[in-house]
């Protein structure tokens, strides 16, 4: 098994690796690093919990270190684009850990709060800039921010910025990086316009797959509760009430519904807050402050909104409602048993979600342990789906998605098949 000492990063980050508890790299951390080490493009299939930030953000560093270049002012010398605030403070967070002996400067350029002090922050120049695309392209056109030294980029999570409609705004950004450079592109999924993409501004890429969608971590324990729909509020009370659960995601499909289950929780006495995109950059921060902190042991939760929770010690996900999209569902449950721990992930299932349960089955490739009988009323209405081409089947599965299991594979071909993309969440 690789060390993370036999991948040629300097002493310090190597200091940051092992006061962050580390032991070994991850197998996307395995194949990555050196690829970025050897100024190599990367192309990578893999989701949230693979250990994939660490696998782009240590060799950015590392080379800041090497060079000891100084960005001058309004630009970056690493740029990583991903698609919601949440997710890019995210990896600024994960900069500053890793970067806690090198120091790098940083920058975080989001929307939904005042431009000016990102504007202030950028007008010295910094070694890595975290940005959602729109504020980013904004600051960019104003020449705020000018993208002509930049020689590492980043696209972190690039099917969730196509189904958020950045395409454009990335394409733009990316005519505005010189040609000589380092580029990254990581995919949960690789739909067309992802393959364009990396088709049209990757070199040669290097060829990474991680854990496929459909296999869900083996470390988690999934179980289902049919139920008449009336009765889940009460069962959801019930089942927050019990002591293991010490930190739990709660899923609807809808905000009115992330909000609505937040009242109920709160009325019964126990502590939810919802987190969606409705809700102010400021609510959201908090919620997910007092998420992590463990002051506040409910998140409600919407599927896009959960895009980037990274809170390691999530016992419990609880699916108040079933996705209409099957793939969130693997989404969902690998927030718990993340970094190499156990977790539960359990589905109230109405008499209209039956349909909903079988594509989730279908696309896992087993039944899911259930308590109670399967009640079939009238069904939620399911998104038209294309048929699957080439998507990651069971057949490939038995890896874990958590850090220590994820199976990482290097393709020959150039191009490879890429996975349908789900339709938008709702
Ligand atoms: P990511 O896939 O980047 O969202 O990372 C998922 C989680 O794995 C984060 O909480 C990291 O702190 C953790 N992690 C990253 N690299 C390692 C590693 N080599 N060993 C154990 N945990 C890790």
């Amino acid at each position: 098994m690789t060390q993370f000492s036999q991948l040629g990063l300097a002493d310090p980050l190597q200091r940051a690796i092992a006061a962050a508890g580390y032991a070994t790299p991850t197998p996307i951390q395995a194949d990555v690093i050196p690829a970025l080490l050897n100024g190599r493009d990367v192309l990578g299939l893999a989701q949230t919990g693979t250990g994939k930030t660490a696998a782009f953000v240590l060799p950015i560093l590392h080379e800041i270190h090497r060079t000891k270049r100084q960005a001058p002012g309004k630009t970056c010398t690493a740029l990583i684009l991903a698609p919601t605030r949440e997710l890019a403070a995210q990896i600024a967070e994960s900069v500053r850990t890793y970067g806690r002996d090198t120091r790098p400067a940083l920058a975080l350029v989001v929307g939904g709060v005042k431009a000016g002090g990102q504007v202030r922050a950028m007008a010295r120049g910094v070694d890595v800039l975290v940005a959602t695309p729109g504020r980013l392209l904004d600051l960019a056109q104003s020449g705020a921010i000018r993208l002509h030294q930049t020689t590492t980029v980043v696209l972190d999570e690039a099917d969730q910025m196509l189904d958020l409609g950045f395409m454009p705004s990335i394409r733009k950004i990316m005519a505005m990086l010189p040609r000589e450079r380092r580029t990254v592109l990581l995919s949960a999924t690789l739909p067309k316009p992802i393959r364009a993409l990396a088709q049209d501004f990757l070199t040669d890429p290097v060829e990474i797959a991680v854990a496929p969608v459909s296999t869900p971590a083996d470390r988690i324990a999934q179980r289902v509760l049919h139920l008449p729909r009336a009765d889940k509020r009460e069962a959801l009370i019930s089942l927050l009430s019990e002591p293991d659960v010490r930190r739990a995601i709660v899923f609807t499909r809808t905000q009115r519904g992330a909000d609505r289950v937040a009242k109920q929780m709160g009325a019964a006495g126990l502590k939810a807050s919802a987190i969606h995109g409705d809700k102010s950059q400021g609510q959201r921060e908090r919620a997910l402050a007092g998420f992590k902190s463990g002051a506040l042991p409910v998140l409600i939760a919407t599927d896009i909104a959960a895009r980037g929770i990274d809170v390691d010690d999530v016992s419990h996900v609880i699916n108040f409602e079933l996705p209409n999209v099957p793939e969130s569902y693997v989404h969902r449950i690998g927030r718990t048993a993340r970094a190499g721990k156990s977790g539960v992930a359990i589905t109230l299932c109405g008499e209209d979600e039956s349909a909903l349960l079988r594509d989730i089955e279908r696309l896992i490739g087993r039944r899911i342990e259930a308590e109670g009988e399967p009640v079939d009323g009238p069904q939620v209405k399911r998104p038209a789906r294309k048929p699957r081409r080439g998507a990651p089947g069971k057949t490939q599965g038995g890896g874990q998605a958590g850090p220590s299991g994820g199976r990482a594979r290097r393709r020959r071909s150039r191009r490879p098949s890429g996975a349908q993309r789900p339709p938008k969440a709702a």
